[in-house]
């Protein structure tokens, strides 16, 4: 009987006994696992594999998307029934329209003016800017000048180009012109914003002041182009086309290019403080 309880006792020592070691070894098993999972959380993942190409950021908005601009080429190509009288705006009246000055060398000014206006329309309308322009083409006579005055209502802004022609080769520069005094609200302080915008532009681009027109603001009241209008309105003198440097550039595509981005950039300049 001792010995049935002696074996009875050895055996509950070695599973109390084998049972302890079973739990120590499960527990530094356990806890092997749990170093190595930790090592592995420390382990930098290695790049992901992709094949997709990288996401760009997208554009900022230009601020010209959704402005409606109208650009007036000065003058016109043809020139039949051109010296028709039309209002003035202010009670008197003047020619329908005329071909503009030139260059010395007969490089027109309704050429010029065309080239700037059509590379500038390409180039607002890049940025989502909706573009009219007052005649279709360089050759045939368009609306006369009241008339595109009163085009100028139900945009946000008008831009009419030109070139001056001023007989002395010395005198060079851009200037802008308004009308004085304001016959509508937009012809005020808005018309004379938009105009100090588009000088801007122009000064930054690398084109000279007006050396003959002082602040390179002209206030004037004979333009019908301008006395009609109903939204903010300026007229542009890029340059002078009897000076020999500026009718250079005025007479190239790349000179073009030049002026309607600057003209651009001022309205960019503008449209994004309005
Ligand atoms: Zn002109």
């Amino acid at each position: 009987m001792s010995r049935l309880l002696h074996l009875l006792v050895g055996f509950l020592a070695v599973a109390v006994v084998g049972g302890l070691l079973g739990w120590g070894a499960w527990g530094l098993c356990h806890q092997r696992d749990e170093a190595r999972q930790a090592r592995q959380a420390q382990t930098p993942l290695p790049p992901p594999i992709t094949t997709e190409t990288p996401i760009s950021q997208p554009e900022p908005a230009s601020p010209l998307r959704g402005v409606r601009i109208l650009l007036d080429p000065g003058h016109s190509g043809g020139l039949v029934g051109a010296t028709r009288q039309v209002p003035d705006g202010r009670g008197g009246f003047k020619d329908c329209n005329n071909s503009g000055t030139a260059s010395n060398a007969g490089f027109p000014e309704h050429t010029f003016n065309w080239e700037v206006a059509t590379r500038l329309k390409a180039l607002l309308e890049d940025e989502g800017a909706s573009v009219d322009l007052t005649r279709a083409d360089d050759v045939s006579m368009g609306p006369c000048v009241d008339e595109r005055g009163k085009m100028a209502s139900g945009y946000d802004a008008a831009v009419s180009i030109h070139a001056n022609g001023t007989p002395n080769p010395a005198v060079k520069g851009y200037f802008a012109l308004v009308s004085s005094p304001a016959l509508t609200p937009a012809q005020g302080e808005p018309s004379q914003t938009l105009a100090r915008h588009l000088l801007t532009g122009l000064g930054y681009a690398g084109f000279s002041p007006s050396t003959a027109v002082a602040g390179q603001i002209s206030y004037r009241a004979d333009l019908a182009g301008l006395n009609f209008a109903e939204c903010p309105t300026v007229m542009m003198e890029l340059g002078e086309m009897r000076n020999g440097e500026e009718a250079a550039l005025m007479q190239t595509p790349e000179g073009q290019q030049r002026y309607a981005e600057a003209l651009a950039d001022g309205l960019r300049r503008w449209a994004s403080e309005r």
